[in-house]
């Protein structure tokens, strides 16, 4: 059951990387307030994944680096749901390597993902898009503050930076706002997951957590929030800004 009068009653969201992680969380967050949602990701279980946020929830697989798969995508959302009034850019993956290692397959995997994949999703998604209309794309406080063995993937986050600023200023007199959101370390599977030893794992999250001045992570409902909040009418006014939740990790 969804809200009848949410934050989001009576809109179309669709989020990309929305099958798990911080994606999921919002996709979950989005319904609560009443929004009808689409959810994207590689996952050929999407779909089922989709199921599980209720019936007007729309699950669809694809690669974020196929231009094709993008725009199967937003045929398929506006074919469901007709229109569209919030994106969520938020399909990403990071990996780390000190500079020696850095392969070009994995310089241009990071790039194609995170950069040229955020690039045409919001390209194939402008038709859809009405007015007034809200795009969120997750960022990281990586972008800002400097960790070894992080370049690219830091480089990658600050080029979405960049979009986001390019994007606010020329979609503004449609009336479509853009917006980051910019997680510090988030308790996904997405900083661990090519590790396979839960030891090992669970040293590293500890290492980060005692990091972060708040000395834990992040849940990927506290960035959903941030997320409805730069999606919703609550930022009416807000465009080209950045919303830092990371625990004070970049200010201190
Ligand atoms: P997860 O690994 O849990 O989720 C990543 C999501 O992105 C998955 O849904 C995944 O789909 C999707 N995805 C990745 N590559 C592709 C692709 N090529 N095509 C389509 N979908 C893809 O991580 P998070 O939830 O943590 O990450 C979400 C975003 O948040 C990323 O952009 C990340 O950079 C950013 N972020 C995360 C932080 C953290 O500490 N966790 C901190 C700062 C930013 P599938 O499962 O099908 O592969």
């Amino acid at each position: 059951m969804h809200a009848t009068h949410g934050k989001l009653t009576g809109k179309v969201a669709a989020i990309t990387g929305g099958n798990r992680g911080i994606g999921l969380a919002t996709a979950q967050l989005f319904r609560a307030e009443g929004a009808r949602v689409a959810i994207f990701g590689r996952d050929e279980a999407t779909p089922e994944h989709a199921a599980l946020l209720g019936a007007d929830a729309l699950g669809f697989a694809g690669d974020v680096t196929s231009i094709h798969d993008v725009k199967a995508f937003f045929q398929a959302v506006e074919q469901r749901f007709g229109h569209l009034d919030v994106l969520f850019v938020n399909a990403g993956v990071s990996k780390s390597a000190p500079i020696a290692d850095v392969t070009e397959d994995f310089f241009d995997e990071l790039f194609d993902i995170n950069v040229k994949g955020a690039f045409f999703t919001v390209q194939q998604a402008l038709p859809l898009l009405g007015s007034p209309a809200s795009i969120v794309i997750n960022t990281s406080m990586v972008n800002q503050v400097g960790y070894p063995a992080l370049s690219v993937y830091s480089a990658t986050k600050a080029a979405l930076r960049a979009l986001v600023r390019s994007f606010a200023a020329e979609l503004v007199e449609r009336g479509i706002r853009v917006n980051a959101v910019s997680p510090g370390p988030i308790a996904t599977t997405l900083l661990t997951r090519d590790i396979p030893d839960a030891a090992t794992r669970d040293a590293i999250l500890t290492g980060i957590a005692s990091a972060i001045p708040m000395k834990r992570m992040g849940t990927p409902a506290e960035i959903a929030r941030a997320v409805l909040y730069l999606a919703s009418d609550d930022a009416s006014f807000t465009t080209a800004e950045e919303l830092v939740v990371d625990g004070g990790m970049s200010q201190f």
